[in-house]
């Protein structure tokens, strides 16, 4: 008896779970450069890079590659390979996810209002192919103000004066 309860508790936090997703991504159209269909993002895309970047997805605090990461060079949206942030903009903010004071160029992110998870928050996407990288909020310690609290998961790093490896055909 008392296993089955738990099973019908689990079963309705998966379900409510599945339902808070759909309605974050259930969000309108943007309007970007490179659209691309679920299933061709689902191909190219890493499974964590496809749940932060397709499903405004967050990866757990302190797990991302770049959070401790501060080489000089540019950091790139995952999906499409814009730049986004520059090495100089990156702090060590403590919050467990790369974080950023400033973008690289005005227009490489879109800002829109997130209600999700019953806080508002600014989110953060790539203005190239839409994709989510993740919040910017107003206490950042530096003279902007601002701190993106940015995945890892939606970011590729290129070292200065190291040419890409791997250039992506679709731009
Ligand atoms: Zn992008």
């Amino acid at each position: 008896m008392k296993n089955s309860y738990l099973g019908a508790l689990a079963f309705l936090v998966a379900i409510s779970c599945t339902a808070q997703n759909k309605s974050e991504t259930a969000k309108e159209e943007l309007e970007v450069k490179v659209k691309k269909t679920d299933e061709e993002w689902k191909q190219e895309l890493s499974p964590d890079q496809y749940f932060v970047l397709r499903e405004a997805g967050t990866e757990r605090p302190g797990t991302g590659k770049y959070n401790l990461h501060f080489e000089k060079g540019e950091y790139r949206c995952a999906g499409c390979d814009a730049v986004l942030f520059g090495s100089d903009d990156k702090f060590e903010s403590h919050c467990g996810w790369p974080s950023f004071d400033n973008v690289a160029e005005n227009d490489a992110i879109i800002e829109r209002e997130d209600r999700s998870h019953g806080m508002v928050r600014t989110e953060v996407l790539c203005a190239n192919c839409g994709g989510h990288l993740g919040h910017v909020f107003n206490d950042g310690p530096t003279e902007t103000g601002l701190r993106y609290c940015i995945n890892s998961a939606a970011l590729d790093f290129e070292k200065e004066g190291a040419k890409s490896p791997k250039s992506k055909e679709e731009k």
